[in-house]
């Protein structure tokens, strides 16, 4: 036998395999399964070794420790060599049709001997007999399965003093062949189990059958080329039932109810607990339990075919019957009487591996970190491996699970992710689309700086000298109208170009904390305003004191406004408002003009872009506005219909300011 430990596990996984499905989590009777970076992996500390996880891989990343190079190397040495078989041999070797034949193909392979756990089986039966005869005997729990000893050792400590103090089949076989045969024989089990490679240091190695055919495969050993020959002795009867349900009741010859109290038989991973579970409740009072941790041994983690159950009992059924058939009953008797004095009695110790139960406080908040709010939010709905959303948060705060293996919630937090990352997409187009502004509106500073410059002295001069000769000339001259029309486009030029200047000096700005209220009343000032023309001003904030570059904020604010009159050449409304949303100031300046063409609202920041037709506008002001908004960390959108059938018609700028 070896020590297993957390270097040299019993079970383990391989390492990659795993798809984290969570089936194992799900099967695994003792929560011993937790995810570490992405694999499904076994603490050996709470494993019972009860194989499931095994079993129910669909991967193979779930595997047990192989006894087959040690056994070669047991097979090359030169003691005697016993091949302890267990009953279920004959629910796993079907395509072999006679047990001879099975045995000439374990001598082949090298074994002296070749010999049946059931004896061991009937010995054990007699033991259990006298126990429960013993008028003393209040509960027992059966103790042969190997599993269930560790999940009652491990997980219901209290109950280890119920454990039946009698050894298994298999020890019991092993103590019998050691004083039959060689004291230094060397033994190797072959049975359903992976549990028994840590039961005891009776035998030298354990085998599954699924290895025992590999080791028949490699060593090309066939059916057809083997001598049959019989097990050999000592012969066994009954005990040979135990792997199937029922089993210990069958070897002695009972059926139900036994002795004082009631026989329970559970099988399988959940059975086998709630068994114990009402047991611990103190439900089942005065009854012996017989306790199976898988679904019968041929159920075992080391059959090779899963399944198939009743074609397995059959075959074990037939087996036994037939040996029965043939049972020597006196050599039997004999040979059970001769070691009817061997030591049979066993001792158990506990090793706790129960984990302090959370409180209902830590459990809650996990389940609220899930969204898991309401009873309906509790879809108990297995995925993760746990068979309720509480025991699953339970497992949370134990370490054992993660948030991430609840599928819903998985499901919900990518459809969350998804969005944002719709978002930030838009987010980042909208920011392309503005790069690309204000890559344009800087080229565009740098050339009107130099050509303003260069053009404004010139222009101040020809103004100058323009209005001169105006005041000198009698506005009868013919000349008159001549230099007026100089001076007038020359007053025209400087203004372009003073607008170019103010549009190249815009590249920083001093904040000045202001009232923002009277800011805005104070742009109505800034302009000149048609009687035909309303102003409606609202605003809804709570502090009223922002931070701006008063100066240029005002030049955007009344360029918006004098579009805005602009645009209402036969009157209007215009509607300003101040908001507050998350930390920002929105500004929103309406108006009820004629709108703006849908081909036209990309441009209306270019620089130089108007409709206004010759010696109006400059298409200066919108790019001026759009740079002072920027430098002041904002935003500036713009939502237009020019289009009556639309609705009516008219234009809103909004200026969102951070504060
Ligand atoms: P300008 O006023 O010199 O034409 P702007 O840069 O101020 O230059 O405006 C550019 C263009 O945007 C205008 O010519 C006009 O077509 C359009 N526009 C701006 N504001 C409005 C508005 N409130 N209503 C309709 N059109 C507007
Ligand atoms: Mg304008």
């Amino acid at each position: 036998m070896h020590n297993f430990s957390n270097d040299n596990p019993l079970v383990y996984t391989v390492k990659g395999l795993c798809r984290v499905c969570y089936t194992c989590v799900r099967e695994c009777p003792v929560k011993a399964i937790k995810i570490i970076s992405g694999q499904a992996e076994i603490i050996t500390e709470r494993c019972i070794a009860c194989g499931n996880c095994v079993i129910v891989c669909s991967q193979g990343a779930k595997t047990y420790y192989s006894s087959i190079e040690k056994v070669e190397d047991i097979l090359l040495n030169n003691k005697q060599k016993i091949l302890c078989v267990a009953p279920s041999f004959a629910a796993e070797f079907t395509e072999i049709e006679n047990y001879r034949i099975f045995v000439g193909m374990a001598k082949e392979l090298g074994f002296d001997l070749v010999t049946e756990v059931s004896f061991g089986a009937d010995l054990v039966a007699q033991a259990y007999k006298n126990v429960f005869e013993n008028e003393s005997t209040k509960t027992i729990i059966t103790s042969d399965c190997p599993a269930i000893v560790n999940y009652i050792k491990q997980y219901h400590p209290n109950l280890v003093e119920f454990l039946a103090p009698i050894v298994s089949p298999a020890i019991a076989i092993a103590k019998v062949l050691k004083k039959k045969y060689n004291n230094d024989a060397q033994l190797v089990f072959v049975g359903p189990c992976v549990a028994k490679k840590a039961e005891s240091e009776s035998f030298d190695e354990n085998l599954t059958f699924s290895e025992l055919r590999l080791m028949f495969e490699k060593h090309n050993i066939i059916p057809d080329r083997v001598t049959a020959a019989d097990f050999d002795k000592p012969i066994s009867g009954k005990g040979a039932f135990f792997p199937v349900n029922h089993g210990l009741l069958k070897s002695l010859n009972k059926t139900e109810g036994f002795g004082k109290g009631e026989v329970i038989t559970a099988e399988g991973k959940t059975k086998f607990r709630e068994a114990i579970q009402e047991f611990e409740n103190g439900v089942l009072k005065n009854q012996h339990l017989e306790l199976l941790c898988c679904d019968g041994c041929i159920e075992g983690p080391g059959m090779s075919v899963k399944g198939q159950k009743l074609v397995k009992r059959m075959k074990i059924s037939e087996y036994v019957n037939n040996k029965l058939n043939k049972l020597d009953n006196e050599e039997w008797e004999k040979e059970k009487e001769q070691y009817s004095k061997l030591d049979l009695t066993r001792e158990f110790c506990t090793n706790d591996q129960r984990l302090p139960q959370p409180n209902e406080y830590e459990i809650n908040n996990i389940l609220i970190s899930m969204g898991k709010v309401k009873d309906k939010d509790m879809l108990n709905c297995g995925a993760c491996g746990y068979e309720t959303c509480k025991a699953y948060a339970s497992a949370v705060v134990e370490g054992l699970a993660e948030t991430e293996m609840c599928l819903p919630y998985a499901i919900e937090k990518l459809h969350k992710s998804n969005e944002e990352l719709h978002q930030s997409n838009m987010q980042l187009s909208d920011t392309k689309v503005a790069l690309k502004q204000s890559e344009k509106l800087a080229s565009m500073g740098q050339l009107s700086a130099g050509i303003a410059h260069e053009l404004n002295n010139p222009l101040g001069i020809i103004t100058l000298y323009s209005s001169i000769l105006k005041d000198e000339l009698n506005n009868k001259s013919e000349l008159f109208e001549d230099i007026e029309i100089i001076n007038e486009q020359a007053e025209r030029c400087k203004t372009i170009v003073e607008g170019l200047l103010n549009f190249a000096r815009k590249n920083k700005v001093t904040l000045k904390e202001t009232n923002i209220v009277e800011f805005i009343e104070k742009s109505f000032k800034s302009f000149v305003k048609p009687d035909d023309i309303q102003i409606e001003f609202n605003y809804d904030i709570k502090c009223q004191l922002v931070k701006l570059d008063v100066e240029q904020m005002m030049q955007a604010i009344t360029n918006i406004e004098k579009n805005a009159v602009e645009a209402m050449p036969n009157g209007g409304l215009i509607a300003i408002s101040i908001n507050e949303v998350k930390g920002s100031f929105i500004i929103k300046i309406s108006d009820t003009g004629a709108g703006i063409a849908k081909e036209n609202l990309e441009k209306i920041f270019t620089p130089f872009f108007t409709t206004k037709g010759v010696n109006k506008g400059t298409g200066l002001g919108l790019p001026l506005v759009y740079g002072i908004v920027k430098m002041h960390k904002g935003k500036i959108n713009v939502q237009s219909n020019n289009q009556p059938d639309n609705g009516s018609t008219g234009t809103t700028f909004t200026i969102t300011l951070p504060k």
